[in-house]
């Protein structure tokens, strides 16, 4: 496969708390952020400049937090702590195998990691360095999907790709209706006008406003990070 001309040669890719998760409740599984690493490295040496975001949503969410009744904005800040401990097991897993990867995160915490700064940012990924941006957008009240259009635009990739665990966009939910039907190609107004669950608005909407394509895939199925820059026919491609 790799022997094919890849769509894209920068990319961010997009993965919640839950893709670390595996088949557990909460926390990581070892195993299963040892995949994403090894199939990141794939990439990695096919020449492919990855920027990654990663949610913290397997240890805390702000809202959740909010709704035991805790103060919303120090939910948040748990939540974005949460995503800089998932970008350190990512950043550990990726260097046991080698690769070369800085965790950069919206919020200082200079003992720990880098803080971002974009243009030290697009300077490590030109030098191959594969770049974990962590703490979401390092402000309370927005998402990690948010900080991951965010980044996208900032770092002027070619796509951003979302990893869920469905194999793209459906018209509805297909796990409760057998009639859903898979896009292959759809628009952000589409998108934004049929209430279809792929991010939240605010994240849509940056997205469509910068004409950045968004790939949504299945990354629950191994190598399909790779498959997604390298094949035009996996998951579904949102474009302005
Ligand atoms: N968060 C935040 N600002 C951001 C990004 C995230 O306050 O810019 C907080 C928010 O509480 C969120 C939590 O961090 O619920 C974890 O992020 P998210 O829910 O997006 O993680 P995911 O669902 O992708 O695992």
């Amino acid at each position: 496969m790799q022997q094919q001309q890849a769509r894209y040669q920068r990319i961010l890719l997009k993965m919640s708390g839950e893709a670390l998760m595996g088949e557990q409740s909460f926390g990581l599984d070892a195993k299963v952020v040892g995949r994403i690493a090894k199939e990141v490295k794939t990439l990695n040496q096919a020449g492919v400049e990855v920027a990654i975001v990663i949610g913290g949503g397997n240890l805390f969410r702000g809202a959740q937090l909010a709704a035991l009744g805790m103060e919303r904005v120090t939910g948040d800040n748990m939540g974005m702590l949460a995503t800089v401990m998932n970008a350190l097991a990512l950043q550990d897993a990726m260097e046991q195998i080698h690769m070369d990867v800085r965790v950069m995160s919206a919020l200082r915490i200079d003992q720990v990691c880098e803080r971002f700064i974009r243009r030290r940012a697009i300077r490590h990924l030109e030098k191959k360095r594969v770049v974990i941006c962590a703490a979401g957008t390092g402000n309370p009240f927005f998402t990690t999907d948010s900080a991951a259009s965010l980044r996208a635009i900032e770092l002027e990739v070619d796509a951003m790709l979302k990893a869920t665990k469905v194999d793209g966009i459906y018209s509805k939910d297909p796990k409760q209706h057998v009639d859903a039907v898979k896009y292959d190609r759809l628009s952000y107004q589409q998108v934004l006008t049929d209430g279809l669950q792929v991010m939240d608005a605010t994240s849509i909407v940056m997205c469509r406003d910068n004409q950045m394509p968004l790939v949504v895939f299945d990354m629950t199925q191994p190598d399909e990070i790779v498959r997604a820059v390298f094949d035009e026919d996996v998951g579904t491609v949102v474009h302005a």
